[in-house]
């Protein structure tokens, strides 16, 4: 099967069950070949709006959770991003296309060098980091937004002090329910936004 038929066949879905409405984010995941993060899957696997298993028992997000983060968080052209998760570096490479630099930080060193090697190979600028993201990466900060691809009990308040003011924080929250929150700072707290029950991959450490 054409990747891209199958790609574009794969956005057109999203947008007519409304998961997508912001054209960048359409064009954004029409770019992004998710079947080179995802090795040993078919093509018709790859494009389908499902999660997938990418090793040391992670799983990447469904397209349509991808999308959904990716509007809500709506980054620019200009911005500095940090995430936290990069796994497979899906969701960061798509990140990628809608802001400027992206910084990216995984717990598994194997996930971490893999992912490396994919983004020299298909042409993404996103750095990686191996180690523990409740730290953040401090060398970066501030950053415009940030994200976590794993869910916390509790956002790590490190996380909140690497994002400048005015910028913006998306997190799934919770233990065995979550619910996926979006932070705001305005100049003097965070104010946050409930945006439905999600289910990721805890955040290790
Ligand atoms: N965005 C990823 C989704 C990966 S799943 C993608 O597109 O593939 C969540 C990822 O978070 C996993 O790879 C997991 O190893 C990572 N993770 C869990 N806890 C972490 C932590 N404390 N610091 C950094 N990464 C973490």
């Amino acid at each position: 099967m054409d990747t891209a038929a199958a790609r574009d066949r794969m956005v057109d879905d999203l947008v007519d069950r409304g998961r997508i409405s912001d054209e960048r984010v359409a064009a954004a995941l029409r770019n992004v070949p998710r079947h080179e993060f995802v090795p040993g899957v078919s093509v018709r696997e790859a494009y389908a709006d499902r999660p997938l298993e990418i090793g040391e028992g992670q799983t990447i997000s469904a397209p349509h959770m991808v999308a959904i983060m990716a509007e809500l968080l709506d980054v620019s052209p200009a911005d500095r991003v940090l995430e936290i998760g990069t796994g497979c570096g899906y969701h960061a490479a798509v990140t990628s296309e809608l802001a400027g630099q992206v910084y990216s930080v995984e717990y598994h060193e194997r996930l971490a060098e893999t992912a490396r090697e994919r983004f020299d190979r298909l042409g993404y600028d996103v750095r990686v980091r191996a180690g523990d993201g409740r730290e953040g990466w401090h060398e970066h900060a501030p950053y415009d937004a940030c994200y976590l691809t794993c869910a916390a009990s509790e956002v790590p308040d490190a996380l909140f002090e690497q994002v400048r003011e005015g910028g913006r924080l998306l997190a799934p929250v919770g233990d065995r329910s979550q619910t996926l929150y979006l932070y705001d700072h305005d100049g003097d707290d965070w104010h946050r936004t409930n945006h439905g029950g999600v289910r990721f991959v805890p955040l290790l450490g």
